[in-house]
């Protein structure tokens, strides 16, 4: 059993819990205005307003820990950003009354610390576009220490209780080394979690095969190649986010993907897309490499410079899969 009242433990889900109420309130409260950022993916003020809420949450309640996020609050001084900025500042101010501009700013600048030995890392919305497009999405926050994840929270508003895409219940997954990976409703007074355990699918043609939807972010050609000299029957479900972990840790596939774009076939994970997901798979059961095997080493800043894409599992497909990604792809 997993111990909820211990302090980062208990932080941890109630500020996920609370940043998921943000993030939902931001969809319905405004039809959502995307920002260009340098890489040209969608950033929305719920992006800004959740780290905001971890940023303000985790300083008091455990001032002397690092946040490692994905955002800065550099873009919102700008001319253009000055709107996103307002609107921010107005939904975190719904959480947190003495909410200013120049407060978001450093709430949110409060997760620009550098990955080091024990650190916090979050994906304020990781999926944005599954966000913006009203699809899955999740609020994904993990504490990683000597570059192995010790505890991940992914809040997922759109996925339903038993981790499947039905709208509007809301899913929280929680893991904790060795203690398991747990999931309750998103809002549940009773706090009543039950254990979540990933398929005991020993039979790759009855793989599931999760990607996500965004066809940049993998390689669709050579997934349906993997699925091939495996004899997958079913078509790969696409998912946006680290939905798709906890999918997978509640037994709803036995396969995730994260092949390496022909586009960006140089990609480096970024460790707030995979740190909090990945815990919740492996206390599920599962297993999760990079596609040659090796093991997430999340002691290299802010990427997994020393992996390659991602392979996970429900277990015992693992190898065999391993060995059908050994044959198809090619891999730097
Ligand atoms: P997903 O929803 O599974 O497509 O994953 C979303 C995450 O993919 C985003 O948070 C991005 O950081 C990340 N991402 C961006 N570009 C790439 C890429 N070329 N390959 C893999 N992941 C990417
Ligand atoms: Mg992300």
């Amino acid at each position: 059993m997993i111990d909820l009242s211990q302090p980062e433990t208990q932080f941890a889900t109630g500020v996920v819990r609370q940043a998921c109420q943000v993030a939902q309130r931001v969809q319905t409260g405004m039809a959502v205005q995307g920002l260009t950022k340098s890489d040209f993916s969608p950033v929305t003020v719920a992006d800004f307003a959740v780290q905001a809420i971890v940023g303000r949450a985790l300083a008091a309640a455990l001032p002397n820990a690092v946040l490692v996020g994905e955002e800065s609050s550099k873009e919102l001084k700008t001319d253009e950003g000055r709107p996103v900025l307002e609107a921010v500042t107005r939904f975190v101010g719904q959480q947190a009354p003495e909410a200013t501009e120049q407060a978001v700013c450093e709430w949110i600048d409060h997760g620009l610390s550098e990955p080091g030995d024990r650190f916090w890392t979050l994906d304020p919305v990781d999926g944005t576009k599954g966000y913006l497009r009203g699809g899955q999405y999740a609020i994904a926050l993990a504490l990683i220490e000597n570059g192995q994840v010790q505890l991940g929270v992914l809040g997922c508003p759109n996925l339903g209780d038993q981790c499947q895409p039905d709208m509007g219940i809301g899913a929280l997954a929680v893991a904790k080394r060795g203690e398991g990976a747990w999931l309750n409703v998103l809002v549940d007074p009773e706090d009543q979690f039950t254990q979540l355990h990933a398929s005991p699918c020993s039979d790759p043609t009855q793989a599931r095969i999760m990607r996500s939807v965004e066809s940049g972010h993998t390689n669709v050609g050579e997934i349906d190649h993997i699925a091939e000299r495996l004899s997958v029957a079913a078509e790969p479900v696409c998912m946006d986010s680290q939905a798709k972990y906890a999918t997978l840790a509640a037994g709803g596939a036995e396969v995730l993907l994260r092949l390496l774009s022909p586009k960006k076939p140089d990609y480096k994970e970024c460790i707030w897309d995979q740190a909090a997901g990945s815990i919740v798979l492996a206390e599920a059961g599962g297993r999760i490499t990079d596609l040659k095997g090796q093991p997430l080493d999340f002691s290299q800043g802010r990427r997994l410079q020393n992996n390659t894409g991602v392979c996970a599992t429900n277990g015992p497909l693992h190898e065999a899969v391993l060995e059908a990604i050994a044959a198809v792809c090619t891999l730097p």
